[in-house]
């Protein structure tokens, strides 16, 4: 069968079972936002015991920190009142050990890719872009995770948290 008539024959069994009640509301209850990869392999609400309704779970190719990131952070923090960030980038990630050079020619796209060099740098950058960002000063603490693939251990490098304003 194609995968879209999969999707929908799946959707056509899921709408006799929906429970629009089960989530109280848009606000995630745990009042955080977790961004990582698109990575197929990662499960993020098994890896971090979330469950739904308690967290935004946004994803892009390295789980980076772009404008569109940004843009849903700021929505995230001002009107959904999440104040903790949890980046996670991950072993074995298809951007890391690249250039942007070699994934122009891969894609043809001239774009910056947000390569990965070494993870507690680029989460480095990641957490100072959020905290500095001054639309984004709800947002108390940011931690920088590495999940491994084969393990499934989830590594604290950065753990940020803004100091409080006398
Ligand atoms: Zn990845």
């Amino acid at each position: 069968m194609p995968v879209v008539r999969q999707l929908l024959a799946a959707n056509e069994v899921y709408a006799e079972g929906h429970e629009p009640q089960r989530v109280p509301g848009a606000w995630p209850t745990r009042r955080l936002a977790v961004i990582t990869c698109m990575d197929a392999r990662i499960d993020v609400f098994a890896v971090l015991g979330l469950h739904l309704g308690e967290a935004h779970v946004l994803r892009n190719a390295g789980g980076r920190v772009t404008d569109d990131i940004l843009r849903s952070l700021a929505l995230s923090t001002h009107v959904l009142g999440t104040d903790t960030v949890v980046l996670m980038q991950h072993t074995k990630c298809g951007l890391a050990g690249v250039t942007d050079a070699q994934l122009h020619d891969i894609t043809g796209a001239e774009v910056h890719f947000l390569p990965i060099d070494d993870h507690g740098d680029a989460l480095g950058e990641d957490v100072d872009l959020i905290a500095s960002t001054p639309y984004l000063a709800p947002i108390r603490r940011i931690v920088g995770l590495v999940y491994d693939i084969e393990s499934g251990h989830a590594e604290c490098l950065i753990d940020w948290r803004r100091e409080s304003q006398p």
